[in-house]
């Protein structure tokens, strides 16, 4: 049997499946990995790193700056899902499926169907009025001109965790589906950016696994690593 096949029956004898995926899901959609070798962050001639650009602090005191990289670089409307997400909606449609946990804030579990998605550093899919709370929808910002302001004059933000914020309530309930899962699936996330990757210790459950391109911190606890493309993974389960 080979490490897919064993993938597969791991899905097929678990009930209670939560998949907790990192940027690694969506590069096969066409978007860049933040922190790998090609990724946004990789750029070294910006002036300010990204950790800035997309701060707490950038938005409150240079907020030109901040839609001006964020329209240049968040900007996930054309994106489709691919393989991945498309199979994680059938799973959860099966009833197999609990929950998807995402570090990715491009919205496309959504945009595949997928009902229970927990972006514990929110999503560009969404952004509301820093003063009145009004909801818009996320193009509303990148329609804009400028600086995107509310009818009642506050700025437009993207419902993004910044650097600087507090995480969102999305972790918590993370927490609880981890800790009731009997198959946590970790895929395309390398496992080393806190708080995010530390939600792994709270699995109790019967099998971890962890499918990624290169090896993560965490592969000495898991039963299953499978150090492959997500396509080529994804495409071959049912
Ligand atoms: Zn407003």
């Amino acid at each position: 049997m080979n490490e897919i096949e064993k993938l597969q029956k791991l899905i097929d004898s678990s009930n209670d499946i939560v998949f907790f995926g990192g940027a690694g899901v969506s590069t096969e959609s066409g978007l860049k990995d933040f922190r790998s070798k090609n990724g946004l962050y990789s750029i070294k001639n910006l002036k300010y790193p990204p950790e800035y650009l997309l701060s707490h602090e950038c938005l409150v005191k240079n907020p030109k700056l901040f839609f001006e990289y964020y329209k240049n670089n968040m900007n996930f409307t054309k994106a489709e899902p691919n393989v991945t997400h498309l199979y994680l909606k059938q799973l959860e449609d099966l009833g197999k499926l609990k929950a998807i946990i995402t570090q990715n804030i491009d919205g496309l579990h959504q945009k595949a169907g997928s009902k229970n998605v927990l972006e514990i550093h929110g999503t560009t899919y969404n952004c509301h009025c820093e003063k009145c709370k009004k909801q818009y929808h996320g193009e509303y910002i990148f329609d804009s001109k400028g600086i995107p302001k509310c009818e009642c004059g506050g700025i437009v933000r993207p419902d993004v965790v910044l650097y600087g914020e507090m995480l969102p309530k999305e972790f918590e309930l993370a927490i609880d589906y981890i800790t009731k899962a009997d198959l946590l699936i970790v895929a395309g996330t390398s496992l080393t950016v806190q708080p995010a990757s530390s939600l792994i210790r709270y699995f109790q459950g019967k099998n971890l696994v962890i499918i990624n391109n290169t090896n993560t911190p965490y592969d000495y606890i898991a039963d299953l690593v499978i150090n492959k493309p997500l396509g080529e993974v994804f495409s071959k389960l049912h």
